[in-house]
């Protein structure tokens, strides 16, 4: 989806937002980002942090740390703005025609939660006004402080799709496929990824070389320790020792070789 930042004329206050709320707006226009922000930007009549066209464009308009000009003070204040092109007369169903809209819509929502741990819940009004953290609507926000009138995005906006399509984002899981590999998946890939030898040449896989060091190890531990001694597990191994060795291990063996020659300890030098 197409993305660019806009933000030259600076249509904002410097002071940064609390990050409270995400505040959804609408347009109540259709004629495309290019138009709304061209016109905000020649009357400095208003601004929002973000701004969704009906193709999934978004524009920023605003850096998240300073205060757009959206809803009045505390609105403004207390708010990240996003401004949807389209109009708060409009029904249910007409808004879920706007699926790249939406689609985009959640997506600032998901990002937005993910860098500002604000919660993906629509909340309401007094909720707002309390302090609580969530999504509002300007309606909302007009409702919690009476500083103005204004009822966008309406009544009807899908908040429910939108932050639904946002927490599935943030999980990283969708109701059609879980498009996560699962740990056997990764497992089988990590092993049958083919290793290069220093030189360059192709070598075995991962799964192989394992499986030789095992096995080389388990040589080892036969040879010191007697028969099946590989296959002992635990903390401490118990040799089952060589029956040729006299029921003994290897270094066993040696000791009892030494002591019957009669050679000492080594002669520190
Ligand atoms: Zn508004």
């Amino acid at each position: 989806m197409p993305y660019r930042e806009q933000i030259g004329a600076r249509l904002w206050n410097a002071a940064d937002n609390t990050g409270q709320v995400i505040v959804q707006h609408t347009t109540e226009s259709e004629g495309g980002n290019t138009s709304v922000i061209g016109y905000l930007e020649r009357t400095r009549a208003g601004s929002y942090q973000t701004m969704v066209d009906f193709d999934g464009e978004e524009v920023r308009m605003v850096p998240d740390n300073r205060q757009a000009w959206g809803a009045m003070n505390q609105g403004n204040r207390r708010g990240l703005h996003v401004c949807a092109m389209g109009r708060a007369e409009w029904d249910r169903a007409r808004w879920l025609r706007e699926g790249k809209l939406l689609e985009r819509t959640a997506m600032r929502y998901a990002e937005w939660s993910r860098l500002y741990s604000i919660p993906l819940v629509k909340i309401s009004a007094p909720q707002a006004a309390a302090g609580q953290r969530g999504i509002v609507g300007h309606i909302d926000i007009s409702a919690a402080f009476h500083e103005s009138d204004h009822w966008d995005p309406g009544h009807h906006f899908p908040y429910d799709v939108v932050i639904a399509r946002a927490r599935e984002i943030n999980t990283g899981s969708t109701n059609k496929e879980d498009t996560m590999p699962s740990a056997q998946d990764i497992a089988k890939a990590v092993l049958d990824t083919q290793l290069t030898r220093p030189d360059g040449t192709p070598s075995e896989t991962v799964g192989n070389v394992l499986a030789w060091i095992d096995q080389h190890a388990a040589q080892l531990v036969v040879e010191q320790l007697g028969p099946g001694s590989e296959a002992i597990r635990g903390h401490v191994v118990n040799p089952t020792r060589w029956d040729e060795l006299g029921d003994r291990t290897q270094v066993e063996a040696l000791a009892a070789l030494l002591e019957a020659a009669g050679i000492g300890p080594r002669p520190v030098k």
